[in-house]
């Protein structure tokens, strides 16, 4: 076993609305260990962008909750610190990248000031050595004339050059962790290339964790050591990249994967869809929240919530199908 620096353990977080409350994250758990790269993958609404906001303390409390468990960085329950505290760890230890960079970057201040603003206040660098590193962060994501780029504004960067000063302010600091969510889905696929493998090669200069939320395969499958697939605010699956990609358990992941187009199909063959919606997360159904899109769908799954088994290495699926003593003959189209 490697050396833990996040555990989430049995993670609900909550949105109380007029309509009621949504049951946003139900009961994860995982881990992330020093110097790997975890990808979260589901579709929209899965809990997956949740999940890395409540590590980062990031949501309004309220209409937020967090209604049970932890999330351990070092051992330290980030949910049970004080504003201030996680202050000293947000951004300094633990850094995030957004989507869209230009909602993300200070459109009226110059990129180099808003670098060095880190620095200053984490790192409690003087100015004139906050800009010296700061123009080094630039020259770490590979920014072309980085002297100049610091004393220019986002509005004149380029959607990639704007990822990429994201990229150094979430580095400035040299955090532990990075959480990128959907760095790439508002680029170019070019530039899409481009910013993960920056990620990729600065992640092996810096030596830092990476958690990686997309809702793209092929994303995680280049990034990745380990992924994480939710659905419904749960983990369905879990393991090696390899152990999901070449052998998924779980009838969700395995529909995941059969959407996902390829170079070698024809144009006559239709795109795979999954058919059907999510559940509705103000009432989740009691058992398994796949069950009404699930076509190995048996009748213990409508009333009872899959229980996680492993299924091999580090490979874990929360399905019936998995479970040793699993009934075959009591399946859906049977009951
Ligand atoms: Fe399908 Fe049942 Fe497995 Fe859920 S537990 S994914 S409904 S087989």
């Amino acid at each position: 076993m490697g050396d833990k620096l996040l555990e989430v353990q049995n993670l609900h977080v909550s949105f109380k609305t007029y309509a009621g409350e949504i049951k946003a994250v139900r009961g994860i758990s995982f881990d992330v260990e020093k110097g790997e790269c975890v990808g979260i993958v589901g579709e929209s609404g899965c809990g997956k962008s949740v999940t890395s906001q409540s590590i980062m303390r990031l949501l309004k409390v309220p209409p937020a909750v967090y209604k049970q468990g932890k999330i351990l960085f070092e051992g330290k329950d980030l949910l049970a610190l004080k504003e201030k505290d996680m202050r000293a760890i947000r951004g300094n230890q633990i850094s995030m990248i957004f989507q869209d960079p230009m909602t993300s970057l200070n459109p009226t201040q110059k990129v180099g000031k808003q670098i060095m603003e880190v620095l200053v206040e984490h790192k409690k660098l003087s100015k004139k050595q906050a800009y010296k590193q700061a123009e080094q962060m630039l020259n770490l994501v590979a920014m072309s004339e980085p002297h100049k780029r610091m004393e220019q504004y986002p509005h004149e960067f380029s959607g990639g050059m704007r990822q990429r000063a994201m990229i150094a302010i979430a580095l400035a600091c040299h955090p532990k962790l990075m959480i990128a969510d959907e760095p790439t889905t508002a680029l170019d696929v070019t530039v899409q290339a481009q910013i993960l493998e920056l990620l990729q090669e600065v992640q092996k200069k810096v030596d830092m964790s990476i958690m990686l939320i997309t809702h793209d395969l092929g994303v995680i499958a280049k990034m990745c050591d380990r992924v994480i697939v939710m659905y419904a605010g749960q983990i369905v699956e879990q393991g090696l990249v390899q152990e999901i990609f070449e052998h998924p358990t779980h009838p969700y992941t395995r529909g995941l994967l059969k959407a996902v187009p390829r170079m070698d199909m024809s144009r006559k063959n239709a795109l795979n869809s999954i058919v059907g919606t999510p559940p509705d997360l103000f009432a989740p159904p009691k058992g398994c929240a796949f069950y009404a899109r699930c076509e190995e769908a048996m009748k213990i799954c409508e009333e009872h919530m899959p229980v996680i088994q492993e299924v091999g290495g580090t490979h874990k699926s929360a399905c019936w199908l998995h479970h040793p003593m699993c009934p075959i003959k009591n399946r859906k189209e049977e009951a």
